[in-house]
């Protein structure tokens, strides 16, 4: 018997992994395709804040960027590249942003050197900048490394059953708990409140002469260079998806549209393109994670006392799922917030301390079902 079954091992199911493990819990974990094999595989991995103006999306953005940092730094520092990071506004309205920001923020802002200022083009020196100390995470070894103390199955989840106080996963496996990770793609349990955006995403790794000492985001992120190579990355391409699209993605024309954006900041000489990632962010309604129980839907609009518990967002009334949770939702950012909310849900699972309201998964319930009364 596992203490925990993970289904998706992206960076989400891999950071709980990691938790759990290292709390001397048993844990086993199911990908259909292999570790980091969605969109965490195909992340640049880019560990940086929102440079957003006020609200609860930065603000998260912005303690998971401190602690995320300290987490890799702690206790992956082989798979962690501290770089400076120079964050340039695209247009007058994210400098006056920008502007704001830099001003309110607690974090150290670093001045960038004249060298590198010169190896941009004008358009990235034209608006407000930001430069900072960040970082860039080796993704795919970062998930398998989280997962080392964990058992990997590769397989697909097909069913869930709980019986005798516990899940039995595919009639075969056992587990006290279950946690649901499986980022954009189609859900073990289907809930009607629980609806995930997936963007699609593509980015290179390119051989260059130039160089680049910092990593730049402006209209695209572009690392510093290490050893010659570059990643640049990510489209958001809205129109494809792997599993409803008709016609294959275009890797071509992805290529094409990345080096025309990167080329908007930095001038980039003798470009080969060495290797294509692609993969599907998992964003949520209100762009906030989801982190938690899930509302067994039917049940609870049947229980009595249910439209006073909607009208009021008490949660008192709700019927959750049995020791089943789930973690996604984190758009473009999951390598910064990962590390962050699977520490949030191990404290819950473990130590039952509440999830921020903001973070839970049944606010999504409560939305719905005020809609459907
Ligand atoms: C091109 C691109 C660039 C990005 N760049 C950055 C960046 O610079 N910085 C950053 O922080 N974030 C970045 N992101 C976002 C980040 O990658 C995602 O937020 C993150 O990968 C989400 O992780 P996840 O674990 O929720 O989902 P995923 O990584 O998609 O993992 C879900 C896993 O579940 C598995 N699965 C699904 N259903 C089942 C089932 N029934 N049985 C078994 N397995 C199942 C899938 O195979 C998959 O591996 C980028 C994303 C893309 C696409």
């Amino acid at each position: 018997m596992y203490d925990l079954a993970i289904i998706g091992a992206g960076i989400n199911g891999a950071s709980v992994a990691y938790e759990f493990t290292k709390a001397g819990k048993k844990v086993i974990i199911f990908d259909m395709e292999g570790i980091a094999s969605g969109g965490s595989g195909a992340a640049g991995a880019f560990i940086a804040p929102k440079f957003s103006k006020e609200g609860e999306l930065k603000e998260l953005l912005n303690d998971a960027f401190i602690y995320s940092m300290e987490f890799y730094e702690k206790n992956f520092p082989h798979l962690l590249k501290k770089t400076t990071l120079f964050h340039s506004a695209k247009d007058k309205k994210s400098s006056q942003i920008l502007a704001k920001y830099k001003k309110q923020t607690q974090l150290k802002l670093k001045v960038a050197s004249s060298e590198f200022l010169d190896s941009l083009t004008p358009y990235a020196k034209e608006y407000e900048h930001i430069c900072i100390d960040a970082g860039i995470v080796d993704a795919r070894a970062m998930c398998s490394e989280m997962c080392k103390y964990a058992k990997f199955i590769k397989q697909k989840v097909e069913s869930l059953v709980y019986k005798d106080d516990h899940w039995l996963i595919d009639e075969k496996y056992r587990a006290k708990n279950v946690l649901l990770a499986t980022g954009a793609y189609e859900s073990v349990i289907d809930e009607p409140y629980i609806k995930l955006n997936g963007v699609w995403g593509h980015r290179i790794d390119i051989k260059t002469s130039s160089s680049n000492e910092y990593s730049i985001h402006q209209v695209v992120s572009i690392s510093c260079s290490f050893d010659g190579e570059m990643a640049i990355g990510a489209t958001h391409d809205v129109g494809y998806h792997p599993q409803k699209s008709k016609t294959p993605y275009n890797l071509e024309e992805g290529r094409v549209e990345l080096l025309k954006k990167a080329s908007k900041s930095i001038d980039l000489k003798d470009i080969e393109v060495l290797r294509d990632f692609t993969g599907l962010r998992s964003g949520s309604l209100d762009y906030m994670p989801i982190v938690g129980s899930l509302v067994i839907s039917k049940e609870t609009l049947l229980s009595k006392n249910i439209r006073y518990e909607i009208e009021s967002s008490n949660t008192k009334n709700y019927r959750y799922y049995p020791s089943l949770y789930m973690i996604n939702g984190n758009g473009g950012y999951g390598f910064v917030l990962a590390p962050y909310i699977a520490k949030i849900l191990q404290e819950h699972i473990l130590d039952a301390k509440e999830i921020g309201k903001n973070l839970r998964a049944d606010r999504f319930f409560t939305r719905w079902a005020k809609k459907s009364f």
